[in-house]
């Protein structure tokens, strides 16, 4: 009976190690396994969530990782689960939490991310990134060595379906979301979503200037009617459609309240000092509703 269970726990091992379905907590805290062979990493709840997606050609990765470090747990988590080579990796936005790291996957991976990605990357870099982040711990200084920009070498514009393996990924140019160039990447036979940072995972987003509320809610409309049963976004762990409903109900009456204050004569000044959304006070970030009135604000008075 021992000897039974020790070898059904051999077998295990070792057809796990192999196989994409290696368990996610194998790979360490902070990895969940969504469906055979595809594994995203949420360190946290707020820190920026990178994935990858096995195939019988290889890997296809989902951005890059906020820290080098959990780059590097990445790539250890990868080599757990196949030897196959990191083929693509696509960004769904451009920002240094999701990109700074391609160094550490490409080559070999082909980087691959909407028109105008690589040209908003190089106005956002900070050539003294490296320095900073060596400064700040001996294991931050090992694995940020050979740290440098590398802009995606594939710009896409509007849509872009790629095929490895068995496996289809369609890229879906998102408009005015979030960043200068955001991508969601959608798995039509698996139904699994990457859905970018146009939503989060229960948490105000640092709106920008160039974000179009109108715009996010379109977006997540379209992404909700692929019917996805599993949606990753830019931070947090991989939910359901029930992300994009709640960001749907948040915006709607952000949109609400700052149109009937901007209709009562109020200045944004005005309604930043008055503005609560009780509705929402377990978010994390709430320091950025500034930044999501300045926009709703600026949608109203269209
Ligand atoms: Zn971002």
């Amino acid at each position: 009976m021992k000897f039974k269970i020790a070898l059904s726990f051999l077998v295990a091992a070792v057809f796990g190690w192999l196989s994409p379905s290696v368990q996610a907590q194998d790979l360490g805290p902070g990895f969940t396994k969504v469906k055979d062979g595809i594994y995203v990493y949420a360190p946290d709840a707020t820190t920026t969530t990178c994935s990858f997606v096995v195939t019988q050609e290889g890997v296809v990765m989902i951005d890059s990782c906020n820290s080098p470090l959990a780059s590097r747990n990445m790539l250890a988590a990868i080599k757990k689960v196949t030897d196959k080579p990191i083929v693509f990796l696509i960004d769904t936005e451009i920002h240094g939490d999701h990109t700074g790291n391609h160094f550490i996957f490409s080559p070999p991976a082909t980087i691959i991310n909407h028109e105008g990605a690589g040209a908003g990357m190089r106005k956002e870099y900070d050539p003294k990134r490296a320095e900073a982040l060596a400064s700040k711990s001996a294991e931050l200084r090992e694995a940020v060595k050979g740290e440098k920009m590398i802009v995606p070498q594939i710009e896409y514009k509007d849509k872009m379906t790629i095929n490895l393996g068995e496996r289809t990924f369609e890229l879906i140019y998102l408009k005015n979301v979030h960043s200068d160039a955001d991508t969601a990447i959608w798995l039509p036979k698996e139904r699994v979503l990457f859905a970018s940072s146009a939503a989060n995972v229960r948490r105000f987003i640092n709106l920008r200037p160039t974000v179009v509320i109108p715009d996010v809610l379109a977006s997540l409309k379209l992404m909700k009617s692929l019917n996805p049963e599993v949606v990753v976004t830019g931070h947090g762990p991989a939910g359901t459609t029930k992300i994009f409903d709640e960001y749907e109900g948040y915006y709607t009456l952000l949109l609400k309240r700052v149109g009937e204050m901007a209709a009562q004569g109020k200045s944004l000044d005005e309604i930043k000092k008055e503005l609560k959304m009780p509705e929402y006070a377990d978010w994390h970030d709430q320091e950025r509703l500034g930044a999501n009135i300045d926009a709703a604000y600026k949608s109203v008075k269209k």
